[in-house]
């Protein structure tokens, strides 16, 4: 496909999906501004990043922090998200190039993220990411732990702690991710009043979900396979 054809079918999947989004939220009552559209550009080039990004989707997600390099160098001008491991070693040259890292799995990350923020004097915007599935291959903090590490971030300068994160098993009927969606709203409305902090976000909801995320209140959906399966230069 050369850059015209690829331009005119994401020009029309963007659209298709803002229209799902859309549909979602007058669904729940909810104003279609409240949700943010992360293109997840794991699966294609550079190049075909920075076209969706000139096409208006300026929020884009990449789960490895190399490939986040990769094409943050392309399309420096994008909202980079991180929505993938983080390895202690790879912070500084990964959080200078990301808007939100929504995948923050384990204590030992989140204290060394504390440490870069301090040393910065900007404090690291994050998402904690909960496994509200059950699922071992899944990461991030058990649901259970979610209480002590919102007691211990209050008190860390170098992180702003701005919501929580979660995937829900895969299945194929897309309701299937309702109860995993609903208890991480609950998890976040629940750590709200236990710490003061403002918890505005929810990243919830991917390509074969986003609606139901949507609908149980995401703030971030992140869809890759619907913009960009079959696509490649
Ligand atoms: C790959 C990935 C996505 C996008 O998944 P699709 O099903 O392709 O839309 C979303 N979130 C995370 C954490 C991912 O790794």
């Amino acid at each position: 496909m050369d850059d015209s054809e690829l331009r005119s079918v994401l020009t029309e999947r963007i659209a298709s999906v803002r229209a799902r989004i859309a549909d979602a939220c007058r669904r729940a009552g909810r104003d279609a501004s409240s949700v943010t559209l992360v293109a997840v550009t794991k699966t294609v080039s550079p190049n075909i990043a920075a076209i969706v990004a000139e096409l208006g989707v300026n929020d884009l997600g990449e789960n490895r922090p190399q490939e986040l390099w990769k094409k943050a160098e392309a399309t420096p001008s994008a909202r980079w998200h991180l929505i993938g491991h983080l390895q202690r070693n790879k912070i500084d040259r990964t959080i200078p190039l990301v808007e939100l890292t929504h995948s923050v799995d384990s204590d030992r990350v989140l204290e060394s993220l504390d440490a870069f923020g301090r040393k910065r004097g900007r404090p690291v915007p994050l998402l904690l990411e909960v496994n509200c599935s059950g699922e071992e291959s899944k990461g991030g903090f058990a649901r259970d732990e979610i209480p002590t590490i919102g007691d211990k971030v209050v008190s860390l300068a170098g992180v702003t702690v701005r919501g929580l994160m979660t995937m829900a098993a895969y299945a194929d009927d897309p309701q299937a991710a309702r109860p995993a969606f609903s208890a991480l709203r609950e998890l976040r409305d629940s750590l709200r009043t236990r710490t003061g902090l403002a918890l505005a976000e929810l990243s919830m909801g991917m390509s074969n979900d986003f609606e139901v995320g949507v609908e149980e209140g995401a703030t971030f959906v992140r869809i890759g396979t619907t913009l960009f399966e079959g696509l490649s230069e």
